[in-house]
């Protein structure tokens, strides 16, 4: 099988079979931005309620950069990597003010949007436009290193580069879309990283990996960081119907997001309320309500919940009394809201109202 051959049965195949996804039944670019941005790290299952939920509250790039930033932050809870809301956010912002709210059609435009790299700019250009752009993701990347037998570290400058050319000369004239489309749906549901379905798949014939029976050692990738073990101890803080909340620092990671007051240290200790007190205020007693454990990028975070009872607040930068009503409208990072939705409308007798500023 030739390349080129590569690339019509591989097309053939997606037009026979592909699944039908709500960003498939679109070339509005606006709509094919948002699903690129929400599917970068995310699971389409995720993505698909957001997706639909997203565009019913903006529905066009003029609604969405007229939105308040707590908003979009919030219409984003519980997808995570917030910089993507931001950036799609600044992105709109940006067509409204530098294009009149005209969706930009060139690819120099299109890359000239906060937020759009290659990957970005490959998928909206060829997808809405159909213009001859290439697209490399995770799934690309082991379609073809496996295809063409490529056994370089495929993270290394020199082999992303490689990966892209070739990804740029597969597209068959006048079907971009479809095809960035097929090899996404390729490396998506058959070529996947562990036991790919090489008995299903539309370009067997000619795939290197097949015939040498090594699928499972390309691509050739640097090692994942190390995990971070972290210890994060968190407080419910109540007063006459308010309780108290954080909103996370600029720089952070998930920055602006809403939380309970917590510390997160590197070991787990016993005086971490020294700590808190320290940097919160004082509480006489404490209760532990929940244990809770999740991951961020790499790092392993164990929350220990507690009420706090007999508070004294320090001016705490950062820290807010909010409303319970209020709560319902804060985006907060998807551990704290868990926690918000059990403890806050119907606190527990032990985080009884009992807190007060110093
Ligand atoms: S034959 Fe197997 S390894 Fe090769 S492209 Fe198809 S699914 Fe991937």
């Amino acid at each position: 099988m030739t390349p080129a051959e590569f690339s019509r049965c591989l097309l053939e195949w997606y037009r026979r079979t592909h699944r039908r996804l709500p960003w498939r039944e679109t070339r509005d670019p606006y709509a094919i931005l948002v699903s690129e941005t929400m599917l970068q790290q995310t699971q389409v299952k995720t993505v698909l309620p957001y997706f639909q939920r997203w565009l019913a509250r903006y529905p066009t790039v003029k609604s969405l950069a007229a939105a308040p930033d707590a908003d979009v932050l919030k219409a984003w809870e519980g997808l995570g990597y917030y910089r993507r809301a931001r950036l799609l956010h600044a992105a709109a912002k940006c067509i409204v003010t530098e294009f009149n709210g005209e969706f930009p059609k060139s690819t120099e435009d299109i890359s000239s949007l906060p937020g759009v790299g290659p990957y970005t700019l490959g998928a909206v250009a060829s997808i809405a436009f159909n213009l001859a752009m290439p697209v490399v993701d995770g799934n690309v990347m082991r379609v073809l290193t496996r295809w063409f037998g490529i056994r370089e570290n495929a993270t290394r400058a020199e082999t992303r580069k490689q990966l892209w050319d070739l990804a740029q000369s597969l597209i068959p004239e006048g079907c971009a879309g479809d095809f960035n489309q097929a090899l996404m749906e390729l490396g998506a549901t058959v070529c996947v990283p562990h036991r790919p379905f090489c008995l299903l798949c539309p370009v067997r014939t000619g795939c290197w990996a097949f015939a040498h029976n090594a699928q499972e050692e390309l691509p050739r990738v640097a090692p994942r960081p190390a995990t971070v073990k972290e210890f994060e101890y968190a407080g419910l803080v109540l007063r006459s119907g308010y309780v108290l909340l954080c909103q996370r620092k600029g720089g952070q990671r998930m920055e602006r997001l809403w939380q309970f007051p917590s510390v997160t240290l590197k070991k787990p200790v016993e005086q971490w309320d020294k700590r808190w007190k320290e940097t919160f205020g004082a509480f006489k007693t404490s209760e532990r309500l929940a244990t809770l454990n999740y991951s961020v990028t790499n790092h392993r975070i164990r929350l220990e919940f507690f009420a706090m009872r007999d508070f004294t607040r320090r001016k705490a930068r950062g820290t807010e009394w909010m409303s319970f009503a209020s709560v319902r409208d804060l985006a907060f990072t998807a551990a704290h809201r868990k926690l918000a939705d059990r403890f806050v409308e119907k606190p527990p007798a032990a985080a009884e109202d009992q807190a007060k500023d110093g």
